[in-house]
């Protein structure tokens, strides 16, 4: 398409680039202290206080955006995290494994100055049963003269180690280059019905909200959940259930179902849980604990889902607990506490009695539809010409912007490259996306919108 005063290669690109899909995931893992998330803050090239000093200290945010060469792709970092009642093999082994599974590629990072532990030994095991493609990180080879230990762990049987200093950046980029080739250009989940495979949800919401009783409650079927030792029994991690006639996925059910009590980074790994279990889902039911109120923790789930550009479902649950007055203050809540997704279809339901289980399918499927929208070329730019007509952006120093052109560069969720003749302002954009929503519906999906403006 031709824009006045764009070059068709500019118009091209942005398209292009704002059209990306689902980026591939790398997860970064390995012991305590080796130095993930030094290396961490070297792939996201930004000096963000990923590293803690003090121990135990969680996080939440496990998820990053990163680019090398050009190529963009989420890095998990499971670093922040410290050893806990089950010791050291179980903790890290525990939390590799999910940040494994949820993962397109992975960087096992040693430390070449220690050498391989036992510890060490045990996740090769596990990302031996993975089979996910791995590069081996040898850290903390500082200087020539520390080549000679990384070289030591090619006994690990994980093909060449790459020498690396996460804290001086020597030897990064050849590691990312090693990582650009082992990752696929999209994830392996690859989104929607095209391959005739269930659509995948992720139950989500912090402990207590009830997710494992919804879960054996859509499930048909009481399950006893006893408490299990992560690593011991290995659950499948994802279930099929069927809902409405249709057959759905579950996924990272064990993660829901596995009752490890922690005492230390119990909030990490839960993170680390739901950023797992959104990677691999196409929709995410946040489930909301209705009898509480609602709490940072809840609404920090809800960005996850919301920053992976996922569809999203928010259930209310308990719902047989509250009175008039809990409702009353829930809606007031709702409106101040959950603005952020405002277009999101919601239930209210209890996994106790059964209440309105039957509407999650089509809350589900709502949200899924909105998520897959796409808004033909034509239809869009008469939207956008009346709108602009009867709503300009406001001049500002003697000019004023205009949007030329829009076009929707991709679905799952919808994303929109918008060209303009000049600066538009964040309140003249959120009145745009607004403005979509009404028109077009959007119901239950972010929707993504980038502005191009002319030289
Ligand atoms: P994590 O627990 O695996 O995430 O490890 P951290 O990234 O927190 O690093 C643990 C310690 O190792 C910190 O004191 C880092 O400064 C240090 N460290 C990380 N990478 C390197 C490196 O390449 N060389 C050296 N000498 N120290 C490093
Ligand atoms: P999870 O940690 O999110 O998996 O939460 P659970 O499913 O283990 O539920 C936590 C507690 O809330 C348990 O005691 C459940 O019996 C209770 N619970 C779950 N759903 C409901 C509900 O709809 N109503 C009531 N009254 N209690 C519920």
């Amino acid at each position: 398409a031709a824009v006045e005063g764009f070059d068709i290669e500019d118009v091209e690109g942005a398209i292009e680039e704002a059209g990306h899909g689902p980026l591939p995931v790398l997860a970064v893992v390995g012991r305590p202290n080796v130095g993930k998330s030094t290396l961490v803050n070297r792939i996201i090239g930004r000096r963000e206080a990923v590293v803690e000093d003090k121990p135990g200290v969680t996080r939440d945010r496990v998820t990053y955006e990163a680019e090398w060469a050009g190529r963009r792709f989420k890095v998990v970092d499971t670093g922040g995290w410290e050893q806990d009642v089950l010791g050291i093999d179980a903790s890290v082994a525990a939390q590799a494994e999910y940040a494994i599974e949820a993962a397109d590629a992975v960087v096992f990072v040693v430390d070449a100055k220690v050498g391989a532990t036992d510890t060490d030994e045990a996740v090769v095991r596990l990302l031996r049963k993975a089979g996910k493609p791995v590069v081996l990180c040898a850290n903390k080879v500082d200087g020539q003269s520390g080549e000679a230990d990384a070289s030591y762990l090619w006994s690990l049987g994980l093909g060449e180690p790459h020498p690396v200093s996460a804290l001086h950046g020597r030897g990064t980029g050849d590691m990312l280059d090693a990582v650009l080739e082992a990752l696929p250009e999209a994830p392996a989940q690859s989104f929607g019905t095209a391959l005739g495979g269930p659509r995948r949800i992720a139950l989500i919401g912090r402990p207590n909200v009830g997710k494992s009783s919804l879960l054996n409650k859509v499930a048909g079927e009481e399950r006893v959940v006893v408490n299990e030792m992560a690593g011991t029994t290995r659950d499948p991690v994802d279930e099929m259930i069927e809902l409405g006639g249709v057959t759905w996925k579950f996924v990272d059910t064990a993660g829901i179902r596995k009752r490890v009590h922690l005492q230390q980074g119990a909030d990490y790994y839960a993170s680390l849980r739901t950023a797992a279990a959104v990677e691999k889902a196409e929709v995410a039911v946040v489930l909301i604990d209705a009898s509480e109120n609602i709490s940072v923790q809840d609404q920090r789930i809800v960005t996850m889902a919301v920053e992976a550009g996922r569809a999203i479902v928010v259930a209310f649950n308990k719902w047989d607990t509250l009175d008039e007055e809990r409702r009353y203050y829930l809606e007031r809540e709702i409106e101040t506490e959950l603005a952020q997704i405002a277009w999101a279809p919601r239930v209210n339901v209890s996994a106790r009695t059964g209440r309105h289980m039957e509407k999650l399918v089509p809350a589900i499927e709502t949200a899924l539809a909105g998520w897959e929208t796409r808004v033909p070329t034509g239809r869009l730019n008469a939207f956008l010409g009346e709108l602009v007509a009867a709503h300009p952006h406001p001049v500002r120093g003697g000019k004023q912007p205009r949007i030329l052109f829009g076009t929707q560069a991709g679905t799952k969720p919808p994303r929109f490259v918008l060209f303009a003749s000049g600066f538009i302002e964040a309140g003249y954009r959120r009145f745009i996306e607004r403005r979509l929503r009404e028109e077009f519906g959007f119901e239950g999906t972010p929707i993504h919108i980038s502005v191009r403006v002319r030289e």
